[in-house]
């Protein structure tokens, strides 16, 4: 069951690739993040059985204690809003922080980063939907942070991750995906800078969107895994 789910969002995503109007400045391949927050580490096992080697979660604790029992390590992506009193741990774990979403969270991993000789990968969460109750930098924040980037020298910025509103009809979420898209390339632009290659938008009810308009990494957890139970 859980491989014929991998096989209907992979093939989604090769549809909308297909689907695409234009060259894209994201690539012809997509990463498929498998999110597995809410359910047990055997999720993480059998999804690398499957090939899947980018795992995300949203919180540090939870991740911390999953990455002690799974074996063979996958690519640990940060998903979640995090915490400055986390920052520490968050760059000994993750291998992506994909929820960077202040300057002074940015600043804080960087100096995390320095003091554990790493240089951590970060994608820049941009609140393009501007609900208030997302997080990700809104505009104003956004145009401050940009001529700081280039100050933080241990982290590495990969790109930038996007949240679309729910909505009733998935074609709403178009427009929020094609501005992250357009934001993705003027970054790129800006930093002038080959590392910047990530471009994370899409969830289980609107990936297909997303990939039409340049997405090249999807994080999915229902659509492959079912209903998270909050309960457990
Ligand atoms: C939970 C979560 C996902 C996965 O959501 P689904 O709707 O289950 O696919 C993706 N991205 C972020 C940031 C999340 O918190």
């Amino acid at each position: 069951m859980f491989s014929e789910n991998v096989e209907i969002v992979l093939t989604k995503i090769n549809n909308a690739l297909a689907m695409r109007k234009e060259t894209k400045k994201t690539g012809e391949t997509v990463t498929l993040v498998a999110v597995t927050k809410n359910h047990p580490a055997d999720v993480i096992r059998a999804s690398m059985a499957l090939g899947i080697v980018n795992i995300g979660e949203n919180r540090v604790q939870e991740a911390k204690l999953k990455k002690t029992v799974v074996q063979n390590g996958p690519r640990w992506h940060l998903l979640g809003h995090l915490q400055t009193n986390k920052v520490k741990q968050a760059v000994e774990i993750f291998d992506i922080i994909e929820s960077v979403d202040s300057e002074k969270i940015l600043a804080a991993i960087d100096k995390a980063a320095e003091q554990q000789g790493k240089v951590q990968d970060v994608l820049l969460q941009l609140n393009i939907a501007e609900e208030a109750q997302k997080s990700g930098f809104d505009k104003e924040s956004y145009e401050a942070v940009i001529p700081e980037l280039k100050n933080f020298k241990n982290v590495r910025i990969r790109g930038i991750m996007v949240i679309a509103q729910k909505c009733e009809d998935v074609e709403e979420t178009r427009p929020v995906f094609k501005k992250g898209y357009e934001k993705f390339c003027e970054l790129q632009q800006y930093l002038g800078d080959a590392h910047v290659d990530i471009l994370s938008m899409g969830m289980t009810h609107d990936y297909w969107i997303a990939v039409e308009e340049g997405a090249n990494s999807v994080r999915i957890g229902t659509a492959l895994f079912g209903e998270r139970d909050y309960g457990r």
